[in-house]
């Protein structure tokens, strides 16, 4: 019935797909301007100490506050910013912000930033990293970086290089959303992984069955055995949080502790958590 010009395209017309497009193309042309436009902010997420409840790193999450489409979440522009090479001009802002606010916080908290394999494999890279800790006069090993398996994928060089040259300047890294990738425990093996978060899915069958329970102490185990820390990715519950404790975990994020909050606001959370703050003073 859909006819497109009067020329007979019902089979091949799916409104739906261009709609999709359309949007994609909207969001590959906004996103240019939308730093300029101050549209995106950098959230924050606590990574919290399993055992004293202390928040032990950030991690930055982008957040894109669109004028007319509302928020969008970094799945949905991400993709779109890595197809166009869009990310890189993106994740060195990110890089750059998630650094600035990480150097007003306690010499001991990280922060954590993710990295698109474009960022990687772009030329001087590491040298880029560095120069945005040296700007916001951030130690190097208050920063990690956090990379899935996928950018390790094709074994190139450019990669090995890039984390070799950041580790030895004092840069940490982690294994993002561990188990839903490949063979990751040669990752394990060939880069300098501090730190191995462990994915979402895992954590939320944790309580359902004992599978997920017997992967994460397994992940857990051989953390410890390397000296890697483990960190529970996408804690709701109290259940989910003593499951994966006993387990083994040492680390947790999660919405059971915080959603990604502003900069200002995690710098409260870290403020209170501190100082115990007088109502009072804190007024004052
Ligand atoms: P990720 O690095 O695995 O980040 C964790 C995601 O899980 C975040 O989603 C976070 O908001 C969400 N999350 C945290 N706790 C919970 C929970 O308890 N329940 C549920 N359901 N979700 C939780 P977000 O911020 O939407 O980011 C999605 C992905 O987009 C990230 O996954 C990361 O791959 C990418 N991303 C986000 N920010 C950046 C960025 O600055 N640069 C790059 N290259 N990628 C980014
Ligand atoms: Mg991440
Ligand atoms: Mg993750
Ligand atoms: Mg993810």
């Amino acid at each position: 019935h859909a006819k497109v010009n009067g020329r007979n395209q019902a089979s091949f017309f799916d409104p739906s797909m261009t709609r999709d497009l359309v949007r994609r193309r909207e969001i590959e042309a906004e996103l240019r301007l939308a730093v300029q436009r101050d549209e995106l902010s950098i959230f924050f997420q606590p990574i919290v100490d399993l055992k004293s409840g202390k928040i032990r790193a950030f991690e930055a999450l982008v957040r894109w506050f669109h004028p007319e489409k509302g928020e969008l979440r970094p799945d949905e522009f991400i993709p779109v910013a890595e197809e166009t090479g869009a990310i890189i001009t993106l994740g060195n802002w990110i890089t750059a912000q998630a650094a600035r606010a990480a150097a007003q916080w306690p010499d001991d908290v990280t922060v954590a930033v993710n990295l698109s394999p474009l960022q990687i494999k772009a030329p001087g890279a590491a040298l880029g990293i560095l120069n945005a800790l040296r700007e916001a006069r951030l130690p190097p090993h208050r920063l990690e970086l956090e990379i899935t398996e996928t950018v390790l994928l094709d074994h190139s060089k450019q990669t090995e290089d890039f984390m070799a040259e950041l580790s030895a300047a004092g840069v940490r890294f982690a294994l993002d959303d561990f188990g839903t990738g490949y063979s990751s425990l040669s990752y394990i093996n060939k880069y300098p992984f501090g730190k191995i978060k462990v994915d979402r899915s895992f954590v939320s069958g944790v309580n359902a069955g004992k599978k997920s329970e017997a992967i994460i102490r397994a992940v857990s185990e051989m953390a410890l055995t390397l000296d890697m820390q483990i960190v529970a990715e996408g804690l709701e519950t109290i259940e989910q949080v003593d499951a994966v404790r006993k387990a083994g975990c040492t680390l947790g994020q999660g919405y059971y502790f915080s959603r990604a909050v502003p900069d200002y606001l995690a710098g409260m959370l870290l403020a209170q958590e501190r100082e115990k703050l007088n109502p009072m003073q804190a007024i004052g």
